[in-house]
């Protein structure tokens, strides 16, 4: 029996793995049950597998999952708690920008009777100004975007409980933001805050292609409001176009003056056709993944797992 299970995705941090494990270590010894730390190995190109089977071999509690290539890591995580087998279940990063530590403040909340206890960052160390502006945006767009109440300047580190988990593992959604998902499962939830460190070693994961079509997926899987845009800008056009009318028919009835050619009537069309070709790429957006999702492929595929029981014992279908 395993009262903790520790989800770790992990994409090419050799650098880092071992310190991640030297300090979750430390910090899980100090709980007060058998606990597991499960890493997700996201398709790593280094010898992250390697160190993992090294650490699984010598030491019990580590298990892994293997996948056959790289999934991404809301899917990595996905397969984490999939696998879990503990009571909570902790996700966290593998670079130690998540400080382990806070893990027993977490377990005390989900003591005291709280399902979801995530982590909210009250300061971002050692990330570009860039960073730190695009998320801090993206967090405020989404909550103004979504009806459902995702808590801002939240990652995945958090705990849940695992009647939570067992709630999630039903959605099998394939653009998945999975702190919104947790959100939208409900059940009793907190907050405790922390400052995150810098990356431990090696460089993030997260390239500005990745942050854009993960912030897409985020704000398409809670909201239509970016559809809904179309008609807003449509009546705006329309209403300023029918102004313009008035105007034009106005100075040419009433005055000497007539209002003037092509110029005019360029803008005009580059606008319209600008805001006609954002929408139809809007409508894209949503359209691929409804496409996605209608193929049906499994969300990940798995070459190999270590110590973990198989998937269909865990997860309903
Ligand atoms: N990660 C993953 N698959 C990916 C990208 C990242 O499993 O395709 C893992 C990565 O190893 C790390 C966590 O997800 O444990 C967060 O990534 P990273 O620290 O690079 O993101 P950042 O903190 O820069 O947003
Ligand atoms: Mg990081």
């Amino acid at each position: 029996m395993v009262k903790y299970s520790v989800v770790i995705p992990v994409y090419n941090e050799a650098l880092v793995i071992r310190e991640t494990y030297r300090r979750l270590k430390r910090v899980m010894e100090q709980t007060d049950g058998p606990y597991e730390l499960l890493f997700v190995n996201d398709g790593s190109e280094d010898e992250t597998i390697d160190i993992l089977k090294e650490l699984a071999v010598k030491d019990e509690t580590v298990k892994y999952v293997d996948f056959s290539r790289n999934f991404g890591h809301q899917i990595a995580i996905t397969a984490g708690m999939d696998y879990a087998a503990g009571k909570a279940i902790v996700i966290i990063d593998a670079d130690l920008q998540d400080p382990p530590e806070l893990i027993l403040e977490m377990i005390e909340k989900w003591k005291e009777g709280y399902d979801v206890v995530y982590a909210k960052r009250v300061k971002r160390k050692g990330e570009t100004i860039f960073k730190k502006v695009t998320a801090y945006l993206f967090y405020r767009v989404l909550r103004a975007a979504t009806e459902i109440d995702i808590p801002v300047d939240t990652g995945d580190f958090r705990l849940i409980d695992r009647k939570v988990r067992d709630q999630l593992v039903f959605m099998r959604e394939r653009s998945r933001f999975v702190r919104g998902l947790i959100s939208w499962v409900g059940f009793k939830q907190t907050a405790v805050e922390y400052e995150r460190e810098e990356r431990f070693a090696g460089k993030t994961k997260y390239p500005l292609k990745k942050m854009i079509r993960f912030s897409l997926d985020g704000i398409t899987s809670f909201s239509y409001k970016p559809l809904k845009l179309a008609s807003l800008l449509g009546f705006f056009l329309s209403a300023s176009s029918v102004l313009g009318m008035i105007i034009t028919l106005y100075l040419k009835l009433f005055t000497h003056s007539t209002v003037a050619g092509w110029a005019s009537l360029l803008m005009v069309m580059l606008l319209c056709n600008g805001v006609m070709f954002i929408m139809i790429g809007v409508i894209g957006e949503y359209i691929g993944r409804i496409y996605d999702e209608v193929k049906q492929r499994p969300l990940y595929i798995v070459k190999e797992t270590w110590g973990v029981g198989t998937k269909y014992e865990k997860v309903p279908f």
